[in-house]
């Protein structure tokens, strides 16, 4: 365990000094994720927004108020999970990471999910839906269904920050979160 929390923070290390895209460049800093070693569930969300650029830290404007209370729902706290996101630095104006951004940031992720080697891990929203699951999927279809690869289970659910915007979406996210709870009691 000591040794991967030192591998994760060698990683942030790296990740804290890369350039490797265009997005180094209007960072205010990098955001490489969070979570305890030995976490059972891992989620993945799209790139850090305003805040989470300002503070370092994934998942702490309001999408990230909402992603709280949302674990709640599955019987989870946010100490129980590791959260990151497909780019560990801000796109300017929150747009969606470009491919070539998201295909040289990827082997920082890879080497997280590998350290980690979570059981189960949520995909937040479709380009970490497409990235990690199927390039085809749309989110409308595929959220809150598990699927089984590699000894982990991929579970696709919406971005907390669309729900922000459209409530059926956040009541679709309540009971998506609901059977992940289900869903991790019966694998205990
Ligand atoms: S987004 Fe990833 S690949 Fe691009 S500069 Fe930041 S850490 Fe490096």
């Amino acid at each position: 365990m000591d040794d991967v929390a030192a591998m994760l923070d060698e990683l942030a290390g790296e990740i804290a000094r890369c350039d490797k895209c265009r997005l180094a460049a209007t960072r205010t800093q990098t955001v490489p994720g969070e979570g305890p070693v030995g976490a059972r569930v891992m989620l993945i969300g799209e790139g850090p927004g305003e805040q989470e650029d300002l503070s370092g830290r994934p998942f702490v404007g309001a999408a990230g108020q909402l992603l709280t209370r949302l674990l709640h729902e599955a019987g989870l706290e946010r100490s129980d999970v590791f959260i990151t996101n497909l780019v560990k630095c801000r796109p300017p104006g929150n747009r969606v990471p470009a491919p070539d951004e998201m295909a040289a940031c990827r082997p920082y992720l890879d080497a997280q999910i590998a350290l980690l080697n979570p059981r189960f891990v949520c995909l937040l929203g479709r380009p970490a839906t497409q990235a990690l699951m199927d390039p085809t999927a749309a989110i409308s279809k595929v959220h809150g269904v598990p699927q089984e690869r590699d000894g982990m289970v991929y579970v696709p659910l919406y971005h907390p920050a669309a729900a922000l915007h459209q409530a059926s979406l956040a009541d679709t996210l309540v009971a998506d979160m609901r059977r992940l709870g289900q869903l991790l009691r019966s694998a205990l």
